[in-house]
């Protein structure tokens, strides 16, 4: 019997396309795969929250990059974050950044504590302040490096020492950086954590995170959590993070470049009191930068100028090429007056700027920031 309209609009539609070889990778928005007659599974595809063509290829990019075994794509980096501390067990004890990014401080308070995670905040660029606190219990050393928005560092190497002589896991948040200019594993790292919302996507338009680890049986268990808790990234988000690595490197040494130029004249400014960029020989951590990063210092800088909270704020709008918004790492640049987003209990300088540097031409950042600078004080 002939197929009726109903039945034959479902199988005329059908993908009849198997063996295409498409040079750009399509987006694969299938839910579910088909299963071969003797029950085995074609590319080990059954369901997309286990795996899809899209997430697997920026897994294992991303995985590459940053010189591990494992990837694992989620939904946001706060969803990857999220994934490493489900790894631990009730009752153990965390090491977190005092200037540590704010939302994971209230991800703490306000859903691990219940889960009886406890943790202190430490100073991470005193290593006996760290070693200090360590317990019995304590599971886990998180490190954000360079720190959000003061731009402080922290000596990865030393740090994974102490963590390892402790029999304790180092996690190290390398969003700022990139694999570009950091490779946290390298250096003596468990697991690296990416907001890759930020540069990886790299255009302002797609949220995801990712964790690289080398450990076996970490990653066994951050799989399952990947897969049972669900936050994993759609085919679409992936492709725009596969797609946004490809040109991951291009933009980051732009960026970097630009900060750095960017960074030196603000500094020379005489309305500026001071410039927080590692590249600087005036960051007092510049020798840490220099040992543990690569080809750069990151596009990543906050400023306080001479004068109040209004005052910087005041600036902040007055850009004509930086867009004041929060976020980082695409390829406009913003600025953003941190403490007015933090609110009244954060300990941000009311002075501070940050500046995520993007791809314009170097002359008209500066010009933009000259003008402002004239404009507000005048
Ligand atoms: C943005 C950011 C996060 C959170 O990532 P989302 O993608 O917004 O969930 C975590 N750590 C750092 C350093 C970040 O900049």
């Amino acid at each position: 019997m002939h197929p009726k309209f109903e039945t034959r609009a479902i199988k005329s539609t059908e993908n009849t396309f198997n063996n295409a070889k498409p040079v750009s990778t399509p987006i694969y928005l299938s839910s579910t795969y088909e299963r071969n007659a003797d029950g085995s599974y074609a590319d080990n595809l059954v369901y997309s929250r286990n795996n899809n063509p899209n997430r697997a290829i920026v897994e294992q990019s991303i995985a590459q990059l940053e010189n591990g075994k494992y990837g694992f794509a989620f939904s946001s980096g706060l969803a990857a974050i999220s994934a490493v501390f489900q790894s631990l067990k009730s009752g153990d004890h965390i090491i977190l950044p005092d200037d540590i990014y704010y939302a994971i401080k209230k991800l703490m308070e306000q859903v691990f504590k219940r889960w009886n995670l406890s943790y202190d905040l430490v100073d991470m660029s005193n290593l006996s302040a760290i070693e200090y606190v360590i317990k019995p219990n304590t599971a886990m050393i998180w490190i954000e490096t360079p720190s959000n928005p003061q731009l402080k560092l922290s000596d990865v190497k030393a740090i994974a020492e102490i963590a390892h002589k402790n029999n304790i896991l180092c996690a190290v948040d390398n969003t700022w950086l990139t694999p570009v200019f950091m490779n946290p594993l390298d250096l003596g790292a468990d697991i690296v954590v990416h907001s890759t919302t930020k540069y990886f996507g790299g255009h302002s338009d797609v949220l995801g995170g990712a964790l690289v680890l080398n450990n076996d049986k970490v990653a066994d268990k951050i799989k399952d959590i990947q897969l049972l808790y669900g936050a994993v990234p759609s085919p679409f988000d992936c492709w725009l993070i596969a797609r946004g690595i490809q040109t991951l490197h291009l933009r980051v040494s732009k960026q970097a470049e630009n900060a750095f130029k960017l960074a030196q004249f603000l500094e020379n400014h005489p309305k500026i009191e001071k410039v927080n960029y590692p590249g600087l020989e005036s960051h007092p951590q510049h020798l840490i930068a220099k040992s543990q990063q690569n080809n750069g210092y990151g596009a990543m800088l906050s400023i306080l100028i001479k004068g109040n909270e209004k005052k910087a704020f005041n600036i902040s709008t007055k850009l004509k090429y930086f867009t004041s918004a929060t976020s980082l790492g695409g390829v406009e640049s913003l600025v953003e007056h941190r403490k007015s987003v933090e609110g009244p209990e954060s300990n941000t300088p009311e002075n501070l700027i940050r500046i995520s540097v993007g791809i314009e031409h170097i002359d008209d950042l500066i010009s933009d920031w000259e003008n402002a600078l004239s404009i507000n004080m005048s």
